[in-house]
């Protein structure tokens, strides 16, 4: 589903990723763990081209782009649309209400109509346990109920890959299970999922594999497990011993 080949991606002298190879297969969850400024997030954003890489290609459900080259915006469309993002702080437009925040891509991304938006919004903001709420505005919802929203707008857009960039971590502790809940069924119904968390349970429970990064290198790749248990790299094992 997602394969990445040479990826690096720069910001002015400051190399943030620095050759990223990595092949993700079809219903899997992966997880990225590594300390903060390690390139998660870019990487993240680099997959949903919200970053242009520098170099290197990105092929998501066999479309392929090629960083080296210039980049036609209609490749870069094709290739966005193969993914969507849940962030950190939901990013939902304030004056819509949780119906509207959910029907906007569809009908802006797809041309639905507005009846197709609509259903499709209903639909899933009941699947992610809002289905009460749909009238109400990102103000009169808690943090918990804003990212729900914000992972049925992304999945509005039937994305083939969803991302999920510390989707949790803006979040009070008592808020964050309602969330990792919605996720853990999300990864059961066999979408392939990329997230960016701190979560180790979730890791543990849920991940097929884990990721760690640092210095903007994929360092170690391995089954929770394995990877929670018997970690082989050194940097490693001193990242768990610092957050365990
Ligand atoms: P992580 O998600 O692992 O914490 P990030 O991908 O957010 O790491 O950031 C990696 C590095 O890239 C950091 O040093 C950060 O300051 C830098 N960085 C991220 N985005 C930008 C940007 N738009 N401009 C300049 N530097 C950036």
């Amino acid at each position: 589903m997602i394969k990445i080949n040479g990826l690096h991606k720069r910001f002015g002298d400051l190399e943030v990723l620095k050759g990223i190879d990595l092949e993700i297969d079809q219903g899997k969850v992966v997880v990225v763990i590594g300390p903060s400024g390690s390139g998660k997030t870019t990487l993240l954003r680099c997959l949903n081209i919200l970053e242009v890489p520098s170099a290197g290609s990105i092929s998501i459900d066999g479309q392929t782009i090629d960083f080296s080259k210039p980049v036609p915006k209609k490749e870069v469309d094709l290739i966005r649309r193969k993914s969507a993002m849940v962030f950190q702080h939901y990013n939902l437009f304030p004056h819509m209400t949780a119906l509207q925040n959910v029907m906007e891509g569809p009908m802006i991304v797809q041309q639905k109509s507005k009846e197709e938006a609509r259903q499709k919004a209903t639909q899933l903001l009941t699947k992610v346990g809002l289905g009460d709420k749909l009238d109400y505005y990102p103000h009169q919802l808690s943090g918990g109920q804003q990212q729900r929203v914000g992972i049925a707008r992304a999945l509005a857009l039937e994305p083939k890959v969803m991302l999920f960039d510390e989707p949790t971590s803006a979040l009070d502790p008592e808020l964050v299970g309602e969330v990792l809940q919605v996720m853990k069924d999300l990864a059961g119904t066999g979408i392939t999922m990329v997230v960016v968390t701190h979560e180790m349970r979730f890791a543990n429970d849920v991940a097929s594999e884990v990721i760690f990064m640092d210095q903007g290198k994929i360092v170690e790749r391995s089954q929770p497990s394995e990877m929670f248990t018997n970690p082989k790299e050194e940097r490693t094992r001193q990242f768990l011993n610092l957050i365990q």
